[in-house]
């Protein structure tokens, strides 16, 4: 991983985004168009994956189209009013309690697959019986 070229907390970035919003007057999206549009753009950033494991395009095309995604989820946060570090770190609590890494750690990826499928049945059994 490289480091990054700025120290920028997740509330700068989100700022930084608002404020680019607020400068144009695109600072009333509706919702729904925010989140169609992170789906629009994470297939943009598939296309490069469209026909090979290995992406077409370079680091950089591949950064402005992730830039692209992450944007407008951090405009979707601002405007239904949740914070992305906190949501982050919960979904991330949740991930941690659903997939235990020593479920995971240290199995093949053929492994991982098969562990992965049991522990996502188990846990949808386990909430059907709640
Ligand atoms: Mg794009």
């Amino acid at each position: 991983m490289t480091s990054p070229k700025h120290d920028d907390t997740v509330k700068e970035i989100s700022q930084l985004i608002w404020q680019h919003a607020v400068d144009r007057d695109w600072d009333h999206p509706e919702p729904r168009s925010l989140a169609i549009s992170i789906s629009l753009e994470a297939s943009e950033l598939l296309e490069h994956y469209q026909w090979s494991g290995e992406p077409v395009g370079d680091k950089e095309a591949l950064g402005e189209e992730l830039a692209d995604v992450l944007i407008y989820a951090f405009q979707l946060a601002h405007v239904i009013g949740v914070d992305p570090a906190d949501i982050i770190r919960d979904k991330l609590q949740k991930a941690a309690k659903k997939y235990p890494a020593e479920r995971f750690k240290g199995l093949s990826s053929t492994e991982k697959s098969k562990v992965w499928l049991e522990t996502k049945i188990q846990h949808r059994e386990n909430k059907k019986t709640l």
